[in-house]
This record gives C-alpha cells, sequence and structure tokens, in this order.
C-alpha cells in the first residue's frame, strides 16, 4: 500500500496541479504572485517529503546547504524571473506583435493541449542550451550547478545567476495562449525539476520515469568524472534525450566535480571569470622575472 502511494506520488502531484489550474476563479489567474506561490508551495511539499522518505543519508540537508538553496530560491523568484520576464519574455512579445504574427490554432486547442506545448517548447530549448552548455565555453556558467555535493529538492535553482537566466530563456511568449494553462505548464516544470533534484526515496511508474525527468537520470548527469555528466541533459522531459540519443540509464549518488569541494555562493558567482583569470595569471607569469 504504502509502496504503490509512494510509486503514485508524481503523478498524482501532476493531476492535482492540472486540477488546481483548470478550476481556480479568473482573478487568481490574473494575480501575477499566484504562480509564484504555487511554485514555492510544491517545493515545500517536495522538500518536507525530503524529511520523510531520504533517499540518502549524504545528502541530508544541513543548515549551510538550506541556507543556500533559500538563498537561490530568493534570487530566483525575486530576481530572475523578472529580469527575464522585462528583457526576454516582454521584447519577444512585443516583436510578435508588430510582426503580426499570430497563433490561435493554439489558443483555442484544448487546455491540456496548450499545457503540453508549453512544456515541449521550453524543455526543447533547455535541452538545447543544456546541451550547449557541456559542449562549450558557456560550460563555465553552468559549472557551479554542477559543484554541488549533494541533491535536494530546491538544487535546480542553485547555479550561477548567469547560467539560471540563460538555461530559463525560452519562446513561449511567440505563442498565443491561455494564462492558467502557461501558469499550469511552468508548475508541471518546476515539480519534476524539485523531484529530479530531490533527495526523495521513490520509483515512479514506469511511464513516468520514460517522459519526464527523475533522480535516477538526473544524479547520473551530476556523476564526478565530467565526461559521465554528458548525457540526461533534459531538465524536466527526459523523452527528448531518448529522441536525440543522449539518454543514459542508471543512478549516482555521489555527485560533484574534480575534488567534490563545496563551493561558496562567491565562487559560485565569481565562477564563470575563472578562465580569465588564469590567463591573466599565466600572462603575469611569463611578463615576471623566474622566481628562484
Ligand atoms: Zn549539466
Ligand atoms: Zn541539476
Amino acid at each position: 500500500m504504502k509502496r504503490t502511494l509512494l510509486r503514485l506520488l508524481q503523478p498524482s502531484m501532476l493531476v492535482l496541479i492540472i486540477v488546481f489550474w483548470s478550476s481556480i476563479p479568473a482573478s487568481w489567474i490574473d494575480n501575477p504572485f499566484t504562480v509564484t506561490a504555487v511554485s514555492i508551495a510544491t517545493l515545500l511539499i517536495v522538500q518536507v517529503l525530503e524529511l520523510f522518505i531520504e533517499r540518502h543519508a549524504g545528502w541530508r540537508t544541513y543548515r549551510l546547504e538550506f541556507l543556500t538553496d533559500l538563498f537561490y530560491a530568493v534570487i530566483y523568484f525575486g530576481v530572475i524571473s523578472s529580469v527575464e520576464d522585462d528583457v526576454a519574455e516582454a521584447p519577444l512579445a512585443a516583436g510578435k506583435t508588430a510582426l503580426g504574427i499570430t497563433t490561435q490554432w493554439a489558443l483555442h486547442s484544448p487546455f491540456l493541449v496548450q499545457v503540453a506545448l508549453v512544456i515541449v517548447v521550453v524543455e526543447f530549448g533547455q535541452y538545447w542550451m543544456h546541451r550547449l552548455m557541456h559542449n562549450s565555453p558557456v560550460w563555465w556558467t553552468h559549472a557551479p550547478h554542477h559543484h554541488i555535493t549533494q541533491l535536494n529538492a530546491a538544487k535546480g535553482l542553485v547555479g550561477n545567476p548567469l547560467e539560471l537566466f540563460l538555461v530559463s530563456l525560452s519562446v513561449v511568449a511567440l505563442f498565443d495562449l491561455r494564462k492558467d494553462a502557461t501558469f499550469c505548464a511552468f508548475t508541471i516544470l518546476g515539480v519534476v525539476s524539485s523531484f529530479a533534484h530531490a533527495n526523495v526515496r521513490n520509483t515512479p511508474p514506469r511511464w513516468y520515469s520514460y517522459i519526464f525527468t527523475t533522480i535516477e537520470a538526473h544524479s547520473l548527469h551530476h556523476s564526478v568524472p565530467y565526461q559521465d555528466t554528458r548525457c540526461n541533459y533534459a531538465n524536466s522531459l527526459i523523452l527528448i534525450d531518448r529522441l536525440f540519443g543522449t539518454f543514459r540509464a542508471g543512478e549516482a549518488s555521489i555527485v560533484g566535480q574534480d575534488d567534490r569541494r563545496r563551493l561558496s555562493i562567491l565562487e559560485q558567482f565569481m565562477f564563470p571569470l575563472r578562465p580569465l583569470i588564469a590567463r591573466v595569471n599565466a600572462r603575469r607569469g611569463k611578463s615576471s622575472p623566474a622566481a628562484g
């Protein structure tokens, strides 16, 4: 009985999210705080689950980890989301209007079709951005997320702010969609990503793991050897990795990079400057006389 309930954790949360967004009053949907409040509430639920059904004792959260996660949650919900709206979403929507682009077919599709459309569009963009990060110098912005030494529900929000901004970019603003369907999709993406980073011991149904990213697939992406991180790029829709041949089955319990040293917030913020600092230091070393 308990095992069945645990298996159905993620699917039932997705159903509850769909029921919630498709039945709340219009005034709630128009309130800009509703989507943030729901995202935070669902994150808190996964965090509470970590206390009761722990996956690995080594991932148990402690004060410094919790405060770091809290810091990034505030940065994400308080700053990055609104910067994203102002510098990416709003100009994209304005450009769409100016060019007279309309996608009325999307607006008149059933609620669930619109939800699925947003999930696919967002995840397709995230997949390629994430894959690019692992195969180009953009890695220096993403590396701090891989230097985390344990996985927890809010760890998807932990990383260099530039990376968090880049990975959140999407072209959803080009589509005409119902607000409630868009918010529903974002809440689903958030919950799946929280579970994919969470220290929660449960095995969802096989169909769920086939479509959505789970802790098994994502922990493997957080493996210590850099080469082993080059798989399972999809933040929430692992189906994309299956389609593009980057899916790998398995699970990791030891996560981090290099010597697995935990980075401070300052180090996470400064990390993308490391190649530049190394180059400056190398130049200085060349120009200064050799030491004894
Ligand atoms: Zn990665
Ligand atoms: Zn991750």
